[in-house]
C-alpha cells in the first residue's frame, strides 16, 4: 500500500524541515521526501496537498474517554472520531475512569478498545496512587509494561508531598512522566470558577491562582529533588508560569502544556452563567491570559493539549454550582489555535506543528511518533490556514456535546488525518 502526498509543504521541526515536499509512505511509514517534480511510483495512491501544510501527526497528551464506566459521555471510539475530526491523530487517555486505570488489565483495555475502533491512537495515562486516592501507588511498571506512558492522578491531584516523592522517585525507575494537575484543594473547595473581581460580582466562590502556584512550586522542587520528569497539565496562571519559567532556567526536567480554552476565554465569560464556561483549572482573568500568551510565545509552555471532557447535557443543565467541570475540545482545538495564535501572529506555522506534535511526542516518549523523517511512523495531520467553517457541534463525533465554542466561525482547520499510512479523515469541502 503506498500513498503519495503530493504538492504540499511539509513541516517537520525534527528535521529543520519548512518547504514544499512531496512524501512517499509505504506500508504505514514514510520512506522518502520527494522533489516536487522529482517522479513518484505509478502505484501509489495520490493525495492532493496543494496549497495544504503537512504536518507530522497532532498528539493530545490530555483527554477524557471516559470508557470504561461512562459510556454515555464518550466511548473510546467515539473519543477518537472527535480526534480524527479535529487533527489529531493520537490521544492520552487520563486515568479517570470507572473504575481507575490504575493497573495493566485497565490500561490494556483501553489500548484493546482502541485497536478495535481502528481510528486514532490511544496512549493510556495511568494512575499514580490506587483509585487515584492519593495514598498507595499504583502498579507503574505493570501499567507501563501494559502501554502506559505517563502517570497521574488529574482531576484529584496528590495532596501528600511525602506520596508524590516516591511517586516521583518510582516513576523515574519506569522512565514515566508524572503529571500533575496543580491545584491545592484546601484552597479551592467548594470553588466553580476562578476567584477575582467577577467571581464577587456574580457570587460565585472563586479557586484562586495562589492554589495552581503552590502545587506548582511543589513539584518543581520535588522534581530537582527526585530526578523525575514532571510535566504540568493545563497550565493557567501568571504564578505557575514563572514558576515552570525559572524552573526551566535552571534546567529542571519540568514541561507543561496549555488548552485552548485558557488561551482564548477569560472569566468574564462566565458572567452568561453558562455551565459550559465551569472547568477546572477555571477560566481566568486577563492577566492570565496574556502571560500564557507570551509564554506561548517565548517557549515556556511546551504542548497544547485539550484537557476534552465530556459530560451528559443533562449533567451540564444543573445550575453552575452543580455542574460538572470541564467542556469537549478536540474538535475546535486547531481552529482555536489558528485563530488566537497563529493569525495573531503570535506564532508561526513551526511552532503550531511543535505545540500539536513534536513536543507531545518528546514529553511522554512517544517513539516513532512527532516526526515525519524517513522511517517514521506515518501518522500525518494536513492543515489549511485558509480554510472558513463553523463548528457545528450538532455535529460532533463526540457523544457529548459541551462547549462554549458552538457555532464559532473559523479560520484554519486540519483538513485530513493520517494514521498509519492510511487517510481515515477528510473534512467535506465546502470553500468559501
Ligand atoms: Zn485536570
Ligand atoms: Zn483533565
Amino acid at each position: 500500500m503506498k500513498l503519495l502526498i503530493a504538492n504540499g509543504h511539509l513541516i517537520d521541526p525534527t528535521e529543520g524541515q519548512n518547504s514544499g515536499k512531496n512524501m512517499l509512505i509505504e506500508n504505514g511509514r514514510v520512506v522518502a521526501w520527494l522533489g516536487q517534480n522529482e517522479s513518484a511510483p505509478e502505484d501509489a495512491e495520490v493525495f492532493d496537498a496543494t496549497g495544504l501544510i503537512v504536518a507530522p501527526g497532532f498528539i493530545d497528551l490530555h483527554v477524557h474517554l471516559r470508557e470504561p464506566g461512562e459510556e454515555h459521555k464518550e466511548t473510546i471510539a467515539s473519543g477518537c472520531a472527535a480526534a480524527l475530526a479535529g487533527g489529531f491523530t493520537s490521544v492520552c487517555p487520563m486515568p479517570n475512569t470507572m473504575p481507575v486505570n490504575d493497573n495493566a488489565a485497565i490500561t490494556r483495555y483501553m489500548i484493546e478498545q482502541a485497536e478495535r475502533a481502528g481510528l486514532a491512537n490511544v496512549f493510556p495515562v495511568g494512575a499514580i496512587t490506587k483509585s487515584s486516592d492519593g495514598s498507595e501507588l499504583a502498579e507503574m511498571g505493570e501499567m507501563k509494561a501494559a502501554g502506559a506512558v505517563a502517570v497521574s492522578d488529574d482531576g484529584r491531584p496528590v495532596p501528600n508531598a511525602g506520596i508524590m516523592r516516591r511517586a516521583m522517585e518510582y516513576a523515574k525507575d519506569f522512565d514515566l512522566p508524572v503529571v500533575d494537575h496543580c491545584e491545592n484543594k484546601s484552597l479551592t473547595s467548594g470553588g466553580v470558577m476562578h476567584e477575582g473581581r467577577i467571581s464577587l460580582l456574580l457570587g460565585l466562590k472563586g479557586m484562586p491562582a495562589l492554589a495552581e502556584d503552590l502545587d506548582a512550586v511543589r513539584d518543581v522542587i520535588l522534581a530537582k529533588e527526585t530526578g523525575a520528569r514532571v510535566h504540568i497539565a493545563h497550565i493557567s496562571t501568571k504564578g505557575a508560569i514563572e514558576i515552570v519559567r525559572r524552573a526551566k532556567n535552571e534546567n529542571i526536567n519540568i514541561t507543561c502544556e496549555v488548552t485552548p480554552h485558557h488561551f482564548t476565554l477569560t472569566d468574564k465569560t462566565v458572567e452568561g452563567y453558562d455551565t459550559n464556561t465551569k472547568m477546572s483549572p477555571p477560566l481566568r482573568s486577563e492577566e492570565h491570559l496574556e502571560a500564557i500568551l507570551e509564554a506561548i510565545k517565548d517557549g515556556t509552555i511546551d504542548a497544547i493539549a485539550t484537557d476534552h471532557a465530556p459530560h451528559h447535557a443533562d449533567e451540564k443543565a444543573l445550575e453552575y454550582d452543580r455542574a460538572p467541570f470541564g467542556i469537549i475540545g478536540l474538535e475546535t482545538a486547531v481552529g482555536l489555535a489558528f485563530e488566537r495564535l497563529v493569525h495573531a501572529g503570535i506564532i508561526d506555522l513551526v511552532r503550531l506543528v511543535e505545540l500539536f506534535s513534536t513536543n507531545p511526542a518528546k514529553i511522554f516518549g512517544l517513539k516513532g511518533r512527532g516526526t515525519l523523517k524517513v522511517g517514521s511512523i506515518a501518522d500525518v495531520t494536513i492543515l489549511d490556514p485558509d480554510f472558513n467553517w463553523t463548528y457545528k457541534v450538532s455535529e460532533t463525533k463526540s457523544k457529548s456535546k459541551n462547549t462554549p465554542f458552538d457555532k464559532r466561525n473559523f479560520t484554519g482547520a486540519s483538513v485530513a488525518t493520517i494514521v498509519g499510512g492510511r487517510i481515515v479523515y477528510r473534512k467535506s469541502v465546502e470553500r468559501s
